[in-house]
């Protein structure tokens, strides 16, 4: 007899077995599919609700929700912004694409968020505003570097994309920012397929975010310009999904909890692997994804691991490569001498595990198998 062939654990499964068809089917039959449809406004009210904030801007995406931003908060040629350079390209690239000069960070090696204490020396005259990252399920310490940006007049542009329903002493993330963003990928804790959102309580930048979302259409002459915009408009689609998924966050987020502590304990026993910090003083991981850095007593990298995941079925994804070391920004004079140790080496040792939120505890047991056997002697 041979054995029925193994089914694939994708790395990213999302949970739509709520009102996510009940409410898809309401805008069918209402005939409300665009952005103008009422689910988008509910949406905005009730996510800005959930972190405790005056205006949601719901975008296309959480890259272009950082674009956005940027541009609404008046940054653009001759001004710096500091980020972590491990991150997601979406984070320099909106820096850059407005004209403006990213400043890269090293990362903590533990939490993998921007070593908060570098940042002051990477302030000058030019520097405008720090985006801060909150990475893979831990928050990055906003406590000091709100007190940082304070100090020095600087904006915060808060990327919460991977931070939903996260808390970071005690506060929402999301709630720290001028502006803060988030996505709706369906890899993250809430999906509308593709989806965005900035938070405000800036009446202001709100209504900056609104316009720039909207082509800049002006309420009195709308096809009369001042200003270049976009159309990163949501629709009433996307809207009825996140509706539908915001209800069940705090589910969720019990879920990733639950499943980051069995991974935890499934793989603990492992030699040489440096798992995900299950708390720290601000607050407890949710999450997002099960990263793993390979420890340097092992021969394997992340990309060697991976394929042997993968030829068990088992999806897998690298961590993030530094922006200080990708080729379009060398390609633009950008970062010509930076090293960033830490960043580097878990860019290189670092990779997630099948984290999904339709994860069962069987495809874990499976996943965690196979790891034991990659890293036997
Ligand atoms: C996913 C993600 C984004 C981009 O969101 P998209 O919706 O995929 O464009 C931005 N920043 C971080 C930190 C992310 O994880």
């Amino acid at each position: 007899m041979t054995q029925p062939p193994l089914q694939p654990i994708p790395v990213n499964e999302p949970l739509l077995d709520g009102d996510e068809k009940r409410l898809l089917i309401e805008c069918i039959e209402t005939g409300w599919i665009s952005s103008e449809g009422p689910f988008v406004q509910r949406f905005e009210a009730a996510f800005a609700a959930r972190v405790g904030r005056r205006h949601g801007i719901a975008v296309a995406n959480g890259s272009v929700a950082l674009d956005a931003s940027v541009v609404a908060l008046g940054i653009g040629a001759g001004d710096e912004v500091i980020l972590p350079s491990f991150t997601i390209i979406s984070c320099a690239a909106a820096i850059v694409r407005a004209g403006a000069t990213p400043v890269v960070v090293d990362c903590d090696p533990l939490t993998w968020n921007m070593d908060v204490s570098a940042v002051e020396a990477c302030i000058t005259p030019r520097t405008k505003a720090i985006m801060a990252v909150h990475i893979y399920g831990l928050p990055t310490d906003m406590v000091a570097l709100c007190a940082l940006a304070e100090k020095h007049g600087l904006a915060i542009i808060e990327d919460a994309a991977e931070a939903h329903g996260q808390t970071c002493a005690g506060r929402p993330c999301g709630s720290f920012g001028a502006l803060s963003t988030f996505s709706f990928y369906p890899n993250k804790h809430l999906t509308t397929g593709e989806g965005g959102m900035i938070v405000t309580d800036d009446d202001a930048l709100a209504e900056r975010c609104r316009s720039l979302r909207n082509l800049c259409f002006q309420p009195a002459r709308r096809f009369v310009h001042e200003e270049l915009g976009w159309n990163f408009r949501l629709t009433n689609l996307q809207a009825a999904l996140g509706v539908a998924q915001l209800g069940r966050l705090d589910e969720f987020i019990a879920r990733k909890r639950r499943m980051g502590a069995r991974y935890a304990e499934l793989l603990g026993d492992i030699p040489g692997l440096q798992l995900p910090l299950p708390s720290t003083e601000q607050a407890d991981n949710h999450y997002w994804v099960f990263g793993i850095v390979i420890g340097p007593e092992h021969d394997l990298d992340a990309e060697a691991v991976m394929q042997q995941l993968s030829a068990h079925k088992i999806g897998s994804r690298p961590f993030f490569w530094p922006m200080h070391e990708q080729p379009v920004f060398h390609k633009m004079g950008l970062f010509p001498h930076a090293s960033l140790p830490v960043a580097e080496n878990i860019a290189r040792r670092g990779f997630y595990l099948p984290s999904g939120l339709a994860l069962t505890d069987t495809q874990m047991d499976r996943v965690a198998a196979v790891m034991h056997d990659i890293f036997k002697h």
